[in-house]
């Protein structure tokens, strides 16, 4: 029996977790349950994946993956771990467009929830998603592709369709990348001039805390073209690059979990993931919280959130600021239009972190902030609502699919549906 998430804050009510190694094994197993909920890596800081009946974990029905470079598209099991995708794909000479900082997740997990990395032209991770099989209720299974009817609503899922048993990505050719540390980026470049920032490499992450003189550090992962570029430079942002050799670059993990820094060149898969995939990612002591805000109101949320600096610090191992392209799924979090994504990573105080998130829910939310559907969010579907236009759709759509609510939990019952 799983008992709780990987950060210990979620004791799962679920009777039971099946762990099939088929597909078919997975359908027998569905058509049978009363009620169950598909279990990813536990990686979500919340009960998303709970149950109150039965889950199912697909991580032991294997990858059988699956190339098409004329379509540039590869099909997999959905109980994947990002990491070994990224391997596979890399040893044949393709790549993802992207990949968040934490490769141990999976494909199917990952992609239900909005998960994405940084960049301010690449889509979350769930916009590479091109087709989805699924287990349905009655244990049958059922395939839909990009463009069909209700493609836009499943993919941001949160498990309400059924069993992911299945998915297709977009790839492209396999690339090369960069990535350097800058400290000193000031605050009010980061604030006035922040699409600067955003746009300053492939995928920019700013890591800091509140209450600190400045913004912190900056990454660039910069991509590396055929004529490659000698030098990354952040000084026209008014930061310099980080020139002594620190033990701790993200919050206070140790360099030996990170991927390689220092602009040493090396492939996708090694460098868009902040964590190296072969040891374990950090010591969970930490609860995640993030929103994704409108591009044209994140200046002003990142103003609240330094009016409230000292007493974010006082909880905060680390902020991450970041961006994504605009995408089509009903859910995402930058469903219509670009965003940037205001991150929290805490300490592992639950009372006290519960109290700061209701306080920035408060001050975000009326900015247009989406919360993160895999971290800690408090705000009930009503509150939801007028952030997501086709809310209502996605409802519609997963009671069509679902009418008996096999699938359902009491997460989708208090964020989705609003009937807790
Ligand atoms: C250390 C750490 C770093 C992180 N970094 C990032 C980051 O960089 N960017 C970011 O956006 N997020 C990040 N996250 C959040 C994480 O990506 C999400 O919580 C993600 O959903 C976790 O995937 P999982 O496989 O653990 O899924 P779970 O947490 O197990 O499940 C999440 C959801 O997916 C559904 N699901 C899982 N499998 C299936 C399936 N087969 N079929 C249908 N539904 C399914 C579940 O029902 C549930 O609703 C991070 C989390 C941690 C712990």
């Amino acid at each position: 029996m799983v008992e709780r998430n990987w950060a210990g804050t979620h004791a799962f009510v679920a009777g039971r977790v099946h762990v099939p190694e088929t597909i078919a094994e997975a359908q027998r197993v569905v058509a049978a349950a009363p009620r169950i909920h598909a279990l990813g890596s536990r990686h979500s800081f919340n009960d998303a994946a709970d149950s109150p009946g039965a889950l199912i974990h697909l991580g032991q029905v294997p990858a059988d993956f699956v190339l098409d470079a004329e379509r540039r598209c590869v099909t997999l099991g959905a109980g994947t771990p990002y990491g070994a995708l990224a391997a596979w794909l890399e040893a044949r000479g393709w790549a993802l467009h992207n990949m968040g900082s934490l490769p141990h997740i999976t494909v199917a997990g990952a992609t239900a929830t909005g998960t994405h990395g940084s960049g301010d032209g690449n889509g979350t991770l769930s916009s590479a998603v091109c087709a989805l099989e699924l287990i349905r209720a009655d244990g049958s299974l059922a395939t839909v592709r990009r463009g069909e009817d209700g493609f836009a609503g499943m993919v941001v899922g949160l498990g309400a369709f059924g069993v992911v048993s299945r998915v297709s990505l977009d790839i492209q050719p396999s690339y090369q990348l960069r990535q350097d540390s800058f400290v000193g980026l000031p605050w009010a470049r980061l604030i006035d001039d922040l699409d600067a920032v955003t746009s300053a490499a492939y995928s920019v992450s700013v890591m800091t805390k509140w209450s600190t003189p400045t913004a912190g550090r900056l990454w660039l992962k910069t991509r590396l073209a055929d004529g490659r570029p000698a030098t990354v430079d952040a000084r026209h942002l008014g930061a310099r690059p980080e020139s002594a050799q620190h033990d701790t670059l993200l919050s206070d993990d140790p360099v030996e979990r990170l991927t390689p820094f220092g602009g040493v060149p090396g492939p996708w898969s090694a460098r868009l993931p902040h964590f190296r995939f072969d040891v374990p990612p950090s010591d969970a002591e930490e609860i995640q919280s993030e929103y994704m805000l409108p591009r044209a109101t994140a200046p002003e949320a990142i103003r609240r959130l330094r009016a409230m600096g000292p007493a974010i610090d006082a909880l905060l191992r680390m902020t991450e600021i970041r961006s994504m392209a605009a995408d089509e799924l009903w859910l995402s979090p930058a469903y219509g239009d670009p965003r940037v994504a205001l991150h929290f990573t805490w300490k592992k105080r639950p009372a006290e972190i519960a109290a700061i998130t209701r306080d920035i829910e408060d001050a975000l939310l009326p900015l247009g902030a989406r919360p993160h559907w895999g971290k800690l969010l408090h705000a009930p579907a009503a509150r939801l609502a007028p952030l997501y236009p086709r809310l209502d759709d996605f409802r519609a759509l997963a009671t069509r699919w679902d009418p008996e609510g096999k699938f359902r939990n009491a997460y989708l019952a208090r964020h989705v549906f609003g009937v807790a």
